[in-house]
């Protein structure tokens, strides 16, 4: 408990570049709304923004067409584009590809696309490491270094999506980092993602996953945040998670199932995903599928069992196939919606929990 306090409270930076400037792929349309107000111009060109800007993936703010020259100034002298460079480009020979993006201060995130069928689903990253300290995640053991911007997040979809020849059509907030220790820069990508006349993405095509921050997911119902929930649940009982997620020792299992059944609630019974990683001996016996299918009994989630995904120097072990099945059959017996997610992209290290700066 007191080790993640102390992560928590240790002061996170935000980017640390522009410190008096804004980051145009940062502003959702009220942001752009102020700065036609405050350039004096019609709030008409807010939309000609939002087109060029995220619909068209302009990153020269010189050469944005169909603006007053005062909002071009004002823009000039207010703002600038984020656009992070490709340091590694790694390709899985079932296509899944894995970017090492560097920020304009030198950090850099991981973001990984991942086709299926002639679409393409986008892993986004939204911290620069993570403090939530998982026993099983590789992400976990570099800690926080600084979260991202909304910008920032806006900026890996857009390369993303310039070095795909298919349209990026669903993004997971699956990536580096816990999204609700970032609330409000996360909040901020999402409306952005979801702005019909910019990035237009569907809100039901845009899933946040978290560990179970129990206060955001009530902040998420309140705010009507235009996405899908994912929470990590990992465990089903609070001695196993305790050892595995130190948020649950905040946070324990039943109130986070209590929220999950409250965001239900208040969403109009949007289901929510659960995912459950599987960790030979740790979480993967037959009473742990019944445990599981009892929390979920009639709350309206969808189950994705995530076999761990081993790296170098991790202490789980990947459970048989055969436990595996006898796990699903369990809750699918139940009449649970359960899926085995089969993890892309292993060879080149871009599966769940298995990306690092
Ligand atoms: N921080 C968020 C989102 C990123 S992790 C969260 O924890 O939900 C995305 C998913 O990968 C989570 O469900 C997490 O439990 C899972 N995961 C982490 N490490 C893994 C590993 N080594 N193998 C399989 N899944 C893993
Ligand atoms: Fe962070 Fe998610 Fe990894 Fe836990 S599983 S350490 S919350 S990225």
């Amino acid at each position: 408990m007191r080790f993640f306090c102390i992560l928590l409270m240790h002061k996170v930076e935000s980017s640390p570049m522009h410190t008096t400037q804004l980051d145009l792929r940062g502003m959702s349309r009220d942001s752009l709304l102020a700065c036609c107000a405050a350039a004096g111009v019609k709030p008409v060109h807010a939309e000609h923004l939002t087109a060029a800007i995220f619909r068209r993936g302009h990153s020269d703010i010189a050469t944005i067409p169909e603006i007053p020259h005062r909002l071009r100034d004002h823009l000039l002298a207010h703002t600038f584009i984020q656009s992070p460079t490709i340091a590694a480009d790694q390709q899985s020979t079932d296509g899944t590809r894995k970017l090492l993006l560097k920020m304009g201060d030198g950090k850099a995130v991981e973001t990984v696309l991942i086709p299926a069928e002639g679409r393409l689903t986008q892993c986004v990253s939204t911290q620069v490491g993570c403090a939530m300290g998982c026993r099983f995640c590789l992400t976990a053991t570099a800690g926080l270094n600084r979260h991202l911007t909304a910008g920032e997040m806006v900026a890996e979809v857009m390369v993303g999506q310039q070095i795909s020849d298919h349209r990026v059509r669903n993004l997971v907030l699956m990536g580096m980092g816990e999204p609700l220790h970032n609330y409000a820069a996360v909040a901020e990508f999402v409306r952005i993602a979801s702005d019909p006349k910019g990035m237009a993405f569907s809100p039901n095509r845009i899933t946040l996953s978290t560990s179970g921050i129990v206060p955001k997911i009530y902040a998420m119902a309140e705010d009507q945040l235009p996405c899908n929930l994912a929470v990590s649940l990992n465990a089903t009982s609070d001695a196993v998670r305790d050892q595995i997620m130190p948020i649950n020792r905040k946070y324990p299992l039943a109130e986070l199932m209590r929220a999950v059944r409250d965001y239900i609630a208040a969403r109009g019974n949007k289901r929510v995903l659960i995912e459950y990683v599987l960790l030979a001996g740790v979480n993967d016996s037959l009473d742990d599928a019944k445990r599981l299918a009892a929390l979920m009994d009639g709350v309206g989630c969808t189950v994705n069992l995530l076999p761990f995904n081993p790296y170098p120097g991790s202490r789980f072990a990947r459970p048989d196939e055969a436990d595996v099945e006898a796990f699903h059959t369990i809750l699918a017996d139940q009449r649970i919606v359960v899926v085995v997610r089969r993890s892309r992209g292993r060879d080149i290290s871009a599966a769940c929990g298995q990306l690092i700066e």
